[in-house]
């Protein structure tokens, strides 16, 4: 390969990270995506990270949001992803496994790092909290407050523990219903509350509306529900988590403004008149979706299905059964800009399970061929991280490149958005 820049897409969770040579930033001048795909001619996908695009995107969250901004680690837990997250002002992840804790503290010596996984194995709890300094530990059942007290404080003192009880949400406007799983009922809720308050030197209530979630009402109901949970238990609470689920923008789908969401949150919290309590959300999502695209290769075409080298045991699991559509433009090094019209194509995956299959449709030109490649945009978040290894097709590679993110309007010939 003609560059160092671009290495192995295995997923650093995946690997142990002994020591910062394995994260360090590559010093190399970036690449356009064209001049990476004129260049290298990949026969593999090759995963294209936007640091400057993340970094812009996590500033001006950061800067909207009205308490402290924890990014949810598994959406997307590329080392150079998390730098660019951090170089726009990002200081908390929120971890779910001893593998993103371990990952996160090795990069960042001085982040905060919440476990906030609601069902833990006793070792990562006990790892979390004495190897890697981690404070903070949700949960939603008694018997997970007993595992996290007995592997953090065993002798009863309540040190720097932070604790903070999830709360289940009726099914609400989210794309991704995330209440299915985790999460305390109203009422378990409030009697979880009163029974950490003792053990606690944070106590608080977390939630998660789901993800991709288009209605900002969903965050002014849930927040409802915190005021009466809080008051059901009577006691204090000083942190207000309001999870992740703000959406992007896909091909069909064009979500408000994220002050519209920020505007009911604040006015929410506000409500709840807990002058101690602080805001922490955990948006995935909603940082890191178009600082990523994949590049992949047609290598067969029949009518309007597209045979490419990724797909749904690939970086597009959510093209699959749950048909989400991506910005798409073809790539042709050799030929000038295309105006042949677009047309609707669908994508078979590289693997021989017949449902290994992205509808779509995906508008490209329509004399798009085997050889051409497709710039598939909008896939930073919940993309190269879902990669496995079925059928032997795990191999993709990671690149940093300099471009915009795709434009996300159906049918727009302009390559790129335009900035925000
Ligand atoms: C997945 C997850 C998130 C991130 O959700 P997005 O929809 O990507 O913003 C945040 N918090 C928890 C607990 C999660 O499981």
């Amino acid at each position: 390969m003609s560059n160092l820049r671009v290495r192995s897409a295995v997923s650093p969770l995946r690997r142990r990270v002994r020591d910062l040579a394995m994260v360090a930033p590559v010093a190399e001048a970036l690449r356009t995506v064209d001049a990476l795909v004129a260049e290298d001619r990949p026969e593999e996908p090759i995963h294209c990270i936007r640091p400057a695009t993340l970094s812009a995107t996590a500033a001006t969250f950061v800067e909207a949001f009205p308490g402290d901004v924890l990014y949810a680690v598994k959406c997307n837990p590329d080392p150079s992803v998390l730098r660019a997250l951090w170089a726009g002002g990002v200081r908390h992840f929120d971890c779910a496994s001893p593998a993103e804790v371990g990952l996160v503290r090795t990069m960042f010596p001085d982040a905060g790092i919440h476990f906030m996984h609601p069902i833990k194995a006793r070792g990562a709890i006990r790892d979390a909290w004495t190897r890697h300094g981690v404070r903070d530990f949700v949960f939603d059942s008694d018997a997970e407050l007993a595992k996290i007290l007995a592997c953090t404080t065993p002798d009863g003192t309540t040190e720097d523990l932070g604790l903070v009880v999830r709360l289940a949400l009726p099914k609400g406007g989210a794309v991704l219903d995330l209440s299915g799983k985790f999460g305390a009922e109203a009422e378990a809720a409030a009697d979880l509350l009163r029974a950490a308050r003792p053990h606690a030197a944070r106590l608080g209530l977390a939630f998660h509306v789901g993800s991709q979630c288009l209605d900002p009402l969903a965050w002014r109901r849930a927040l409802a529900l915190v005021g009466e949970v809080v008051a059901m238990a009577g006691v204090p609470i000083e942190i207000v988590d309001v999870g992740g689920g703000f959406p992007v923008a896909y091909p069909d789908m064009e979500p408000v403004h994220l002050g519209a969401f920020m505007a009911e949150i604040e006015d929410g919290f506000d409500r709840l008149d807990l002058p101690n309590a602080r805001l922490w959300a955990e948006p995935g999502r909603a940082l890191v979706a178009g600082g990523g695209s994949v590049v992949v290769q047609v290598q067969a075409r029949r009518g309007n299905m597209l045979y490419v080298n990724d797909g749904v045991y690939g970086s597009l699991a959510d093209a699959g059964a749950l048909g989400f559509r991506y910005p798409v433009r073809m790539i042709r090094p050799d030929a000038g800009p295309s105006d042949v019209k677009l047309c609707g194509f669908g994508f078979f995956g590289p693997t021989c399970d017949s449902a290994d299959v992205m509808r779509g449709p995906f508008h490209l030109p329509e004399d798009i061929a085997e050889g051409d490649w497709i710039e598939i945009g909008q896939l930073g978040a919940y993309g190269a991280c879902l990669r496995t290894g079925f059928n032997g097709f795990d191999r993709a590679r990671i690149a940093e490149v300099t471009d915009q993110p795709l434009s996300t309007e159906v049918g727009d010939d302009r390559q790129y958005a335009l900035a925000a």
